[in-house]
């Protein structure tokens, strides 16, 4: 409040002036008498004022702009519009003049005019820096920023201006799989390493490859007696469908053959389970699972999906005079696209004759046959 004493001092002392002298006051006196009654928020004396020096000096810019300033103080914009039009139509285009009207249409919340105006004049005075840094704050001014959403790359960001806001997002983590490492959803960036199949962490490994011939071992039915044998796997094939075998979206046939052949002559004389056969997944795979109970779901990218396993005899053959017997399969499972964790196992059927269900552990021992079908 102290601050407002002195203003106030001046203006009672030019008002007993005014009346001590009685003589009319010039243009510079009524407007510094205006302009101190701007300063203590005096619109109204201040307006009139500023009219009284627009009458008898209507080439006053600082007039138009003191009574437009006045009109603004009382809330009457409507007054503080009709004065600056009253001044343009007054006054010569300076770039002073028209720097102090445009600040006016801005501070009437009128940048649009603002512009119009100083576009309207500033091919006529293309020069002068005062003019150009108002255009230039006026277009900052109604600049609408086009903002692209933030990303874990780039923040938000006005495609137009470039201005940037806020801060670039966090990754979005998708966890590790068996195919992928962790990976961020949004810009691929990864993490780590893909996880590590249960087949590998539980220290197993393959002793098969496609066309090998492999010498194995199985029993025969009663009594119990080792027989010998020989089987390969071979014309593995990848396709979409063929005869009698439907495409499904998403997936696609993985076929492989597996031929065997006996001339044990213990086959001749006690018969055999000729070997038993099974499908299990390298990923997910469990050497505690129990054989019989496993399920047809492959895991991949972190997702379970279904799969089909068939088997077909393609030949069956027992030669009496040389005691062979061969039989050929086909396996065939409909798989998802892609998929490479599709294991077959050749493996002792002794271990089925037990009182309880066999694990994998139990039957993947030192005579099964292991292949991993795709690498
Ligand atoms: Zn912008
Ligand atoms: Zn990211």
């Amino acid at each position: 409040m102290k601050k407002s004493i002195i203003p106030v001092f001046l203006l009672i002392l030019s008002l007993l002036l005014l009346v001590a002298c009685s003589k009319p006051l010039t243009t510079d006196e009524l407007l510094e008498l205006a302009d101190n009654n701007m300063r203590i928020r005096n619109y109204d004396a201040a307006l009139e004022h500023y009219l009284s020096v627009i009458e008898t000096e209507p080439m006053s810019p600082l007039a138009y702009n003191g009574a437009a300033r006045a009109y603004l103080g009382l809330g009457n914009e409507d007054g503080a519009i009709e004065i600056i039009m009253m001044g343009l139509g007054e006054l010569p285009i300076e770039p002073v003049t028209i720097e102090m009207f445009t600040t006016l249409f801005i501070e009437l919340d009128r940048p649009d005019v603002a512009l119009f105006l100083i576009q309207h004049v500033i091919d006529r005075l293309p020069r002068e820096p005062i003019l150009q840094a108002k255009l230039a704050e006026i277009e900052k001014l109604m600049h609408v920023h086009i903002f692209t959403e933030a990303t874990c790359q780039i923040a938000k960001t006005c495609s137009s201006c470039g201005e940037i806001e806020g801060e670039t997002l966090p990754h979005i983590w998708r966890d590790a799989n068996f195919q992928e490492p962790g990976i961020c959803i949004d810009c691929n960036e990864t993490e780590g390493e893909p996880l590590i199949s249960g087949f590998t962490e539980h220290g197993y490994t393959t002793n098969v490859n496609l066309n090998g011939l492999y010498p194995h071992k199985t029993t025969s039915t009663a009594p119990a007696v080792t027989i010998v044998g020989e089987a390969t796997f071979f014309d593995f094939r990848i396709f979409d469908s063929e005869e009698g075998r439907p495409g499904k979206e998403g997936y696609e046939y993985q076929s492989v053959k597996l031929l065997k052949t006996y001339t044990d002559s213990e086959i001749r004389q006690s018969g055999s389970w000729v070997f038993y056969h099974l499908a299990f997944d390298y990923y997910t795979f469990d050497p505690s699972a129990i054989v019989f109970e496993s399920d047809r779901v492959v895991n991949m990218y972190g997702e379970d999906v279904e799969y089909s396993y068939f088997v077909n005899v393609i030949r069956d053959e027992w030669n009496r005079t040389t005691t062979t017997f061969i039989i050929e399969y086909e396996i065939v499972i409909l798989a998802p696209v892609g998929y490479d964790g599709f294991m077959i196992a050749l493996v002792n059927w002794d271990h089925f004759n037990d009182e309880q269900a066999p694990t994998f552990a139990d039957v993947l021992d030192a005579d099964a046959l292991v292949i991993k079908l795709r690498s």
